[in-house]
């Protein structure tokens, strides 16, 4: 099946988040099927969801993997569905290979059509083989402008579904700075590729925003954030794909693109070169 990209939003349904930290917040596979197709009347344009086991633990093995994706088929059935493949999320760099690896045998009704990459972690050559070579389409999940770079040096280039720019452990002025300086190495590095940006917590809003004066694509959900542009609290992923939505429409027919360091929501926003080296400190929720 072809994959038809995202034009403007991405729901992340869960994370590594635990069901103590919202009352929506969706584990299991039928939680997961209802939250997904809740996010796609929204207006999700593709999903992406970090499966649990039966203690709802983060699992990549394939029972539980096929089974949470099958749950969102079910529910949405034409509705991209992505997965996580973070190395906190198995033993070890060998284990998930191995764990991918069984992704293999799933049928098309429990595989996931893609799954995020992330560049910072050990073994993501193979990985990303073995996601192609499985049917599973990966998305290159990149945290800084080193990953950028370790990027531009793998072939082929052609295995990517897309570039998930990925400003994380970043205060929210800053956000779109740092985002700005992986897009313009990706422009550097003549990686034509279809792009999300996304943040986290503080930089999640500011980064929605910014997104939509660019023209970019953007993810929303559980995963990301737990609360309103306002700080206001959210019902479920569903309203967070609609307050997404009109903050990123909302910057889209403001005029266009903008420098990143403009005041608009983004006060003492000043620095934009200081974080060029940093990473986050924690493994990330991709
Ligand atoms: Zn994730």
């Amino acid at each position: 099946m072809e994959i038809a990209e995202i034009a403007r939003i991405k729901a992340c349904l869960n994370g590594q988040r635990s069901a103590a930290e919202h009352a929506a917040l969706p584990v299991t596979p039928s939680q997961l099927g209802d939250a997904a197709a809740a996010a796609v009347a929204a207006g999700a344009e593709a999903v992406h969801v970090h499966p649990r086991d039966a203690t709802g633990n983060q699992s990549l093995r394939a029972v539980d993997v096929g089974a949470a994706v099958a749950a969102i088929r079910a529910a949405c059935p034409a509705t991209p569905v992505g997965v996580t493949t973070g190395l906190w999320a198995a033993a070890d760099a060998c284990a998930r290979q191995y764990q991918v690896a069984a992704w293999a045998e799933l049928d098309g009704r429990q595989r996931p059509d893609f799954a995020s990459v992330n560049l910072s972690e050990e073994g993501w050559q193979q990985l990303t083989e073995t996601l192609a070579a499985g049917g599973v389409r990966p998305e290159a999940g990149i945290w800084s402008v080193d990953d950028v770079d370790a990027l531009a040096g793998y072939q082929p280039r052609g295995v990517w579904l897309r570039v998930l720019v990925e400003v994380m452990g970043v205060p929210g002025a800053q956000a779109a700075p740092a985002a700005d300086l992986i897009l313009a190495r990706l422009g550097q590095a003549g990686l034509d590729l279809p792009v999300v940006v996304h943040g986290e917590d503080d930089g999640c809003w500011p980064l929605i925003a910014h997104a939509g004066r660019l023209g970019l694509a953007v993810r929303i959900g559980l995963e990301d954030v737990l609360t309103g542009p306002d700080g206001q609290p959210v019902a479920d992923n569903a309203e967070l794909v609609r307050l997404a939505l009109g903050v990123w429409s909302d910057a889209a027919s403001s005029g266009g693109a903008v420098p990143a360091a403009a005041p608009d929501r983004m006060p003492g926003s000043t620095d934009a070169r200081g974080d060029e080296r940093s990473r986050p400190a924690d493994g990330g929720h991709q």
